[in-house]
């Protein structure tokens, strides 16, 4: 059997090629996709991988994109609902495995990146953690140079950005930790640009679905029943082999379950209470001592956040908030007064007078929020849920975007596995990955002797460590560094705990106790 591929310059090339029958058995190529937008992506369906001829296709396409042998064919149409963050990482992931992919999305998106209805915390700051960077990166090949040439800024997490947290700031030191700031709804466009250069993506705009279709027959979604507002209005039904809800935290998926006789998932909460007070300023480089931003944790004696970060168009973008009802106020001189509140004056000192570019918009978040999928014992097939309709952190942390982007890599590789379980396979992948986040934010908030919840003695230990870890890396180059890649979620938080790393905490804030400040300790 000869395999044939040809690749198109800039556009999509199908090469669909039928195998002979060989030793008596017959091997089939129905479809080999190559999407130079995705930095060769093949999608490869088969009839019997155990020919010599797929081998030598497999040889082949694997020498291109290094992943072929993850790929499976699940199924001819898919469903995604919301086509926010969420959404569009889900689809990614589903684009690989099914022939259609339709996001359904109830606004109107718009063409230039800006705030919109269904994505409120759009007007406020998003990070994108280091690891939700990397992650883009597989997903979309080449996405960080493409966002850094429309505007996006690229700094060093370590050496660029002001932290500041129990009472004293990290070093800043050169590092590989990539950071990249941008508004959020200039993130979303650039990720949803790059998703429609998939051929078998579809987006529907200004559809709302209204529930799912279910099977009784086969026990299993069938498809969504949606209302629409685009073209011609009404509620059609529309059948797919796998439904995903990206709908976010308000999804309700819960009483989808029940209405159909499934039980919901266990719903744990966290309560914060935080209030956020956003304002857009424009950006002089020589601002904020020339860092690209500045992160003012929650901590003893007031637990009041502030972020600054810089933003595409020379821009800063400015968030202050507190837990539990102490809320900056929304007028001028009250938002000002709660910036001069800080423990450091870095923020105050440039909002006090740089132009404003926006009003102050208030956003409200009330509870760290994780719905238990993976505990269920029934779940319907052909249906998955995804993202903030999973788990919502308190956003303080910045963590939502980067874990959808690591159970977008998560369902892929479910996916690459067929369907067969598809839904505990998933949900049990994805509580994994949210596990560490969840305990950084839930760990993090239950500091706040206001915050209700079980504090176990691990939880406080491992809390006064951090403390301890964190004073010492003020002079500690490898401290810094390690902390900062964990809170990045590029590494494990129980490494900070490693003899090695408690040897360098005890012996630094000896030193420190002994001389206040002391040099800075380089590896
Ligand atoms: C104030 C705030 C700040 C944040 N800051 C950060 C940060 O710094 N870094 C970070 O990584 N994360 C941050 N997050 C979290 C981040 O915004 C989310 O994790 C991310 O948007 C992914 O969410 P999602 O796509 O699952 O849900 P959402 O963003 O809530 O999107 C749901 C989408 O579904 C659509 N939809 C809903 N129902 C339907 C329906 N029935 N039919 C059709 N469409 C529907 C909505 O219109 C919307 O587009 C923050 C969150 C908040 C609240």
């Amino acid at each position: 059997m000869k395999a044939k591929v040809q690749l198109a310059e800039g556009g999509k090339q199908v090469v669909s090629q039928s195998g002979p029958h060989m030793n008596g058995m017959t091997s089939v190529i129905t479809s080999l996709q190559i999407h130079p937008g995705c930095s060769m992506l093949v999608s490869l369906r088969l009839v019997n991988p155990e020919t010599l001829g797929l081998r030598a296709h497999y040889a082949f396409a694997t020498s291109l994109s290094g992943r072929l042998g993850a790929m499976a064919h699940c199924g001819g149409q898919a469903i995604v609902i919301g086509a926010s963050m969420g959404g569009l990482l889900a689809a990614r992931a589903v684009a690989e495995h099914y022939d259609r992919v339709t996001v359904i999305e109830r606004d109107e998106l718009p063409e230039a990146p800006e705030p919109r209805k269904g994505v409120p915390q759009g007007r406020h700051l998003h990070a994108l953690l280091a690891r939700g960077r990397e992650g883009l990166e597989q997903l979309f090949p080449g996405l960080t140079e493409e966002l850094v040439a429309e505007g996006a800024v690229r700094g060093d997490s370590v050496e660029d950005v002001i932290w500041f947290n129990h009472g004293c700031c990290l070093c800043n030191t050169p590092s590989a930790l990539v950071g990249l700031t941008m508004s959020r709804p200039f993130l979303e466009n650039g990720v949803r640009r790059r998703l429609l250069r998939l051929p078998n993506i579809c987006l529907r705009q200004r559809s709302e679905v209204e529930e799912p279709v279910f099977d009784h027959d086969q026990g299993r979604v069938a498809g969504v029943r949606v209302w629409s507002r685009a073209g011609a209005d009404g509620v059609e039904a529309l059948t797919a082999d796998l439904v995903v809800d990206a709908t976010g935290r308000g999804s309700r998926c819960a009483a989808w379950l029940n209405a159909l006789g499934y039980a919901a998932p266990r719903v744990e909460k966290i309560e914060v209470g935080i209030g956020y007070m956003t304002r857009l300023y424009r950006r002089r480089p020589e601002q904020l001592n020339g860092m690209l931003g500045a992160l003012f944790a929650a901590c003893r004696p007031d637990w009041r956040v502030g972020v600054i970060a810089a933003q595409e168009g020379e821009r800063w973008i400015v968030s202050l908030g507190g837990y539990l009802g102490d809320h900056p106020p929304a007028d001028e001189e009250g938002f000002l007064e709660f910036a001069r509140s800080l423990q450091k004056p870095d923020i105050f000192q440039v909002i006090r007078e740089a132009e404003k570019l926006s009003p102050l918009m208030p956003y409200r978040f009330g509870t760290n929020l994780r719905r238990h999928y993976a505990e269920l014992s029934r779940f319907p097939q052909g249906f998955l849920v995804y993202g903030d309709a999973l788990c919502s952190f308190n956003p303080v942390y910045g963590q939502g975007m980067t874990v959808a982007i690591m159970e977008s890599l998560a369902l892929r590789q479910c996916l690459a596995a067929g369907t067969d379980d598809i839904a505990r396979r998933f949900f049990r992948a994805a509580d994994r990955l949210i596990d560490i986040p969840w305990q950084i934010a839930v760990g993090s908030d239950l500091q706040h002797p206001g915050v209700q919840g079980n504090r176990p003695a691990r939880l406080r230990f491992f809390n006064w460590y951090i403390a301890q870890l964190f004073r010492a890396a003020q002079t500690d180059v490898v401290l810094t560094t390690r902390f900062l890649e964990t809170l990045n979620l590029i590494r494990q938080p129980a490494a900070l705990l490693a003899p090695r790393m408690a040897l360098r905490v005890w012996s630094g804030n000896r030193r420190r106790a002994r001389d206040p400040r002391p040099p800075v300790i380089r590896p």
